[in-house]
């Protein structure tokens, strides 16, 4: 294949992108991946590796309103966002609040669970096929709670969840430590236990499916930077990178938190923030735990890997800004530290930042584009974008082939944002 000539050309090499390059490779099309960096080194990286079905709750929720006020005074909040004077900010903000009914939330639940159990069992499928080629590993989640508002929240997700197919257990802190003696039953007031739940290597699964999708002849080519599009009547007919023009009979959109600014440049309105989340790599502490955790009061996720922990956490609304709040950083530390034996001064052996690609409605965009008949967008995946990777490709796959959706692809049309 002429890299300058695929039937469909994927612009964003993460997870979505990757995805999206496998589903469609299967199907025989030509496949072309391009990233303005590496392959897989945007919000792919770094991340928790979480596939949990559970974690399926849209970024707004009702009686969030006050507490949005609140989280806009304190930059040491969980949910931080940056105040500044910006039209497309007032915008992003008026939609983030109007979306926070919970008739809209259930709706968005029912949306996110099922892509998630789609991508779930798919990940399942990909790790029988290939071993431990991206560290799956399927021994469920725990979600603990520090304070008793956090435990009704927790039981409070749970039922949602359960009445969607998922399942989870209550259980007391004792309960707890006995299933994960790495945590301090002193520290907690008990949990939620999600026996099913899975956990990956986020790189390594982005590896794993642009691999997978070579093997179908897609290429996958990093450094290459679309700046401009050329087109005329509704059809994308080439895209301008810094590499030269490269034509494609169909385009995807899966740019994460940059598609927002690059679907301006065709006036499509994809309303999309950035949020901004951190994640450190620790050696094992004396008593490593043996599943992920989430600590609901300090949104704080704690990822067992092979050598080491990954602490993940923080979510900055901010526009495109990769600067390190390292006191953001430190935050998070002591809340992992609240429950684990992580010693005070840890060696960290990395730290790494991630802009996760949030919508005001928290829901994806997995559609044709609004008045174009080749181009789609794939993106705005939030706090989700792994666990929903796999589903996503593959209803990418059927929009760009016309095949039946594997799940209603009404509530991720971009068309909403109109
Ligand atoms: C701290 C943290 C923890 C998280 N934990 C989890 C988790 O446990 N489970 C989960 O499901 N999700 C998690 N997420 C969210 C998840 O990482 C994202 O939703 C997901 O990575 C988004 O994937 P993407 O492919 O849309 O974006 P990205 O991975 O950012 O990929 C987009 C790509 O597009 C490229 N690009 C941008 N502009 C251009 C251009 N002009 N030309 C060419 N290429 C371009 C970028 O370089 C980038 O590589 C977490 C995020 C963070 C920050």
């Amino acid at each position: 294949m002429s890299s300058h000539h695929p039937d469909v050309l994927i612009i964003g090499g993460g997870l979505i992108g990757a995805a999206s390059a496998w589903q469609l490779s299967c199907r025989g099309a030509r496949v072309l991946v391009i990233d303005k960096g590496q392959i897989g080194h945007g919000c792919s990286y770094g991340n928790a590796g979480w596939v949990t079905p559970c974690f399926a709750m849209p970024l707004p929720m009702p009686g969030m309103f006050i507490k949005s006020i609140k989280w806009m005074l304190d930059s040491q909040s969980p949910l931080y966002i940056q105040p500044r004077a910006s039209p497309s900010l007032a915008k992003w903000l008026w939609r983030f609040l109007r979306s926070m009914t919970r008739r809209q939330m259930l709706a968005s639940v029912d949306a996110l669970v099922e892509l998630s159990k789609l991508s779930l069992a798919i990940y399942r499928d990909l790790d029988i096929k290939a071993r431990g080629a991206f560290g799956f590993s399927q021994k469920g989640l725990l979600m603990l709670a520090q304070s008793s508002s956090s435990m009704t929240a927790a039981v409070e997700e749970m039922k949602l969840v359960a009445a969607r197919g998922v399942r989870g257990l209550r259980i007391s802190a004792s309960e707890v430590s006995t299933l994960e003696p790495a945590v301090r039953a002193d520290s907690i007031l008990g949990g939620v236990f999600y026996p099913n739940e899975a956990h990956v290597e986020p790189l390594a699964t982005v590896r794993h499916l642009i691999d997978l999708a070579s093997g179908n002849g897609a290429i996958a080519q990093p450094n290459t930077e679309v700046l401009d599009f050329v087109g005329d009547n509704g059809i994308v007919r080439s895209v301008l990178t810094n590499r030269g023009e490269i034509s494609a009979g169909k385009i995807v959109l899966a740019a994460g938190s940059w598609s927002g600014k690059l679907g301006a440049k065709l006036s499509i309105k994809i309303p999309m923030l950035a949020g901004k989340g951190y994640a450190v790599i620790v050696p094992p502490p004396s008593k490593t735990p043996s599943v992920p955790i989430m600590l609901v009061d300090r949104k704080v996720a704690i990822t067992p890997r092979a050598t080491s922990l990954r602490i993940a956490g923080t979510l900055e609304l901010v526009d495109l800004d990769e600067s390190v709040t390292m006191s953001r950083v430190h935050t998070m530390m002591c809340g992992a530290r609240t429950i684990l034996d992580v010693p005070a001064n840890p060696c960290i052996t990395e730290i790494w930042r991630g802009m996760r690609p949030c919508t005001p409605d928290g829901v994806p965009v997995i559609s044709l584009a609004p008045r174009f008949s080749n181009l789609y967008i794939a993106a705005g995946h939030q706090m989700l974008g792994l666990q929903t990777a796999t589903g996503t490709g593959m209803l990418v796959a059927d929009l760009v082939t016309g095949s039946t959706p594997c799940v209603d692809p009404e509530p991720f049309r971009a068309g909403r944002f109109n």
